[in-house]
């Protein structure tokens, strides 16, 4: 529908610039005039930004008032300063989340937000417009890398919006598609059954990209594949966001759609972190945010990488200021340049998430993919979900592929999840499907205990 798109772009969009003073497309311009800085002209934007946002959050924020005369009388660079400061867990956050919120704003600039809270209590913060747009204007850049532009009609496969009454979701829907040019088909919804009206609406609406949670793509994908389909329209890319995208899951959706898959990396808390080059790499937008990765245990800086915890500080978000906040992903930086000419720094892996990853009998920590891994290596299993209550203690869902089921592959599976995990003990069950976390999301493996749970064994 190339009028609705071009209508956005020339008449929508300058109209809530005029109007509502939104200033996405001039965020997104000095986004794409950065990008082609050097290094050294990035960092140094980037302390600055980090520095003016020191010296509000010490003297406006309650959480930070304590470090107020230390910063004013330190002469050290903020990158620097910024390490003295105690990371922030999600927990302390969410129980003393008022000191966080700066004195005297005013109340009708604040955002509500909350994220999903598939494991664990929601979180609930507070964004302005000004992070807001932010966000909006890295997500156009990312999509810009691959063609994509403003306006351009896209299809999401999204959790539904369940606190939403119907006639809310109507009017939901109706603004996606004619103010956003987006059509949204619910993840809950995608059953074989429905395949084939999912797959004729999409048609229908020719979208230039797709857009949707890893698992929920790859669902589809694999529907599509058994039966021998492919979208049969031709796709800028397919977008996958908010979950960990594992290789098999990338293959699939890139032969169901014959499309490149570029892999967005942000979360409700964190905004909009890095996105996928054309060359396949992940930039982070150190424009928009101030990335630390450090030990899960000792929270001393790691070197490039070197996976470890990644704390994120907003470098826009003065409303309510996180200061190396813990997201809960495991991530490392890269030293490197990439090929494709972006000046962004890079990040060389997004293993996924803290909770993803297990801890074995004698202290070590052993990320979900490695389960992943040997299932995918295995015949009899669809799908598969690896829960670790307490450290000895684990439960296995297995879903069968029937034509090809072995009950070795069972024994082989236990054998592998023990190499890891030493002497444990797994509750298997067989179920007909595993259903997604109420946001929609599909987890593989899943941690209930504290990491620091076990004492190493000498
Ligand atoms: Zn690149």
């Amino acid at each position: 529908m190339p009028v609705t798109g071009f209508l956005i772009r020339n008449v929508q969009w300058p109209l809530m610039e005029r109007l509502k003073e939104n200033r996405t497309r001039h965020y997104l311009r000095d986004l794409q005039n950065a990008q082609g800085f050097s290094q050294e002209q990035l960092l140094d934007r980037q302390r600055q930004k980090l520095g003016r946002l020191l010296q509000h959050a010490v003297h406006k924020v309650p959480a930070y008032a304590s470090l107020s005369s230390e910063w004013d009388t330190s002469r050290i660079p903020p990158e620097r300063f910024l390490q003295r400061i105690p990371i922030l867990s999600k927990t302390h956050f969410r129980l003393h989340a008022d000191d966080y919120v700066t004195k005297g704003v005013n109340s009708a600039q604040l955002i509500g937000n909350r994220t999903g809270g598939s494991t664990g209590e929601p979180t609930r913060f507070y964004l302005d417009r000004i992070a807001v747009e932010h966000y909006e204007a890295a997500r156009w850049l990312g999509l810009s890398w691959h063609g994509i532009q403003i306006g351009d009609p896209s299809v999401m496969i999204w959790g539904s919006p369940l606190e939403l009454n119907q006639q809310q979701a109507k009017r939901y829907r109706w603004k996606e598609r004619w103010l956003k040019n987006r059509l949204l088909l619910s993840a809950y919804e995608l059953d074989e059954r429905r395949l084939q009206t999912h797959l004729t609406l999409i048609q229908r609406f020719r979208p230039a990209y797709l857009y949707g949670y890893a698992s929920a793509l790859h669902i589809l994908a694999e529907m599509m594949l058994n039966r021998g389909w492919t979208i049969g329209i031709p796709l800028k890319g397919v977008v996958s966001t908010a979950e960990s995208l594992h290789e098999h899951q990338r293959k699939a959706i890139a032969e169901a759609f014959q499309a490149p898959i570029i892999n967005e990396y942000g979360a409700r808390d964190g905004g909009i972190i890095a996105y996928q080059c054309p060359a396949g790499r992940m930039h982070a937008f150190s424009e928009n945010c101030f990335l630390e990765v450090v030990d899960p245990i000792t929270h001393l800086p790691l070197y490039p990488g070197e996976s470890g915890v990644l704390l994120v500080t907003d470098l826009h978000n003065t409303v309510m200021p996180r200061l190396r906040y813990q997201l809960g992903d495991v991530v490392a930086l890269s030293p490197e340049l990439c090929s494709c000419g972006i000046s962004y720094p890079l990040l060389n892996t997004i293993d996924g998430r803290e909770d993803d990853m297990f801890i074995s009998q004698n202290g070590q920590y052993v990320h979900g993919h490695y389960f992943n891994h040997i299932v995918r290596n295995l015949e009899s299993f669809r799908t598969f979900q690896l829960i670790q209550h307490e450290p000895q203690s684990l439960s296995l869902k297995l879903v069968k592929e029937p034509s090809r089921f072995h009950t070795a592959d069972e024994d082989r599976l236990l054998a592998g999840i023990r190499m890891a995990l030493g002497e444990v003990s797994v509750q298997v069950a067989y179920v007909d499907q595993i259903p997604p976390t109420g946001s929609g999301k599909f987890r593989y493996a899943i941690r209930e205990c504290p990491l620091k749970s076990v004492q190493p064994l000498e």
